[in-house]
């Protein structure tokens, strides 16, 4: 039997679904039930019916699904499939820093533990940041974890100033300003869109500004043909199939998140066959955890 078909059919015995991220890799994409940026993932979990959620992505996405879904199992293809920035900030650091800023508001950005989730007032995702800061009184001192980028986008946008942790994402840091200026030269007509964990140089140089689902309603709407891609290069699989009539080109062709690229067919496979690896969160974190992640989902 195909490995494929031994998932699909594992998947129904198991009355299990298949999440994935929009930078994992093209047959994970292909066979999930669905795929998304972080605040399509969260909102999904929210609705789902099946016993058993297998999350393919990385680490603190599959705690957000085991937050939301306290009753259900929910597995991770891979264990050593975290994200370096989520881990950028402990509990006793974001600890350490309320007490210097006392009466803030901490935003965490979903890319961060469940200790850290516990600890916030309200996550946020490159989506929805602006807004639901913005939803905060315009004098209210907020801080912003753990990616300094995208606060200090979101702090630019709102003409605020964030406390900024000093986190980010060593994918997207990568971007340079003269990967822009080489992208406008070689395709003229081209947009340039970049996600805001990008560094401020290469937002300010480029068209748009977008989460990486923003980057495909953005595609599937523009009259545009061709599309230059500042983030994760996963999302170009997306992208193509969703707009086989049009071009997509990576910013940096090295731009890929080792951890996202750890989850293979055969690891999904072994999941739902052994069951393997269940993600709980323990409470209380869970419960405040999920306080914060529904406090941004009630905004956003
Ligand atoms: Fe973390 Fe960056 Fe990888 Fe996303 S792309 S999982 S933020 S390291």
């Amino acid at each position: 039997m195909q490995i494929a078909e031994e998932i699909s059919k594992l998947k129904r015995e198991r009355n299990a679904i298949i999440l994935a991220h929009n930078f994992q890799v093209g047959e994970i994409q292909d066979i999930a039930d669905f795929t998304g940026d972080s605040l399509e993932l969260a909102r999904k979990a929210t609705e789902i019916t099946s016993e058993v959620i297998v999350f393919c992505g990385v680490h603190f996405m599959a705690e957000t699904a085991a937050i939301l879904n306290p009753d259900k199992t929910i597995l991770i293809p891979e264990a050593d499939a975290g994200c370096p920035m989520a881990d950028m900030i402990t509990g006793d650091q974001l600890r350490e820093l309320k007490a210097q800023h006392p009466g803030a508001i901490v935003l965490c950005y979903v890319n961060s533990t469940a200790e850290v989730k516990a600890l916030s007032d309200c996550c946020v995702t490159s989506s929805n940041a602006v807004a639901i800061a913005a939803s905060y009184p315009s004098d209210q001192k907020i801080i912003f974890v753990p990616d300094r980028h995208l606060g200090a986008y979101t702090a630019e946008q709102l003409k605020r100033e964030f406390v900024l942790w000093p986190g980010f994402c060593p994918t997207h840091a990568r971007f340079m300003v003269e990967q822009i200026q080489g992208a406008r030269n070689r395709y003229p007509d081209a947009v340039i869109m970049v996600h805001p964990e990008s560094p401020k140089p290469v937002r300010d140089g480029a068209d748009q500004i977008l989460s990486t689902g923003g980057m495909c309603r953005f595609a599937l709407s523009s009259d545009k043909k061709v599309f230059i891609v500042g983030t994760e290069i996963g999302i170009i699989h997306r992208l193509k199939k969703e707009n086989p009539d049009k071009t997509f080109i990576p910013l940096h062709d090295r731009a890929i998140c080792p951890n996202m690229k750890k989850i293979t067919l055969e690891k999904l496979l072994w999941s739902l066959k052994d069951m393997r690896i269940p993600v709980k969160v323990d409470e209380p974190i869970a419960s405040q955890a999920r306080k914060s992640i529904e406090t941004m989902l009630e905004r956003s």
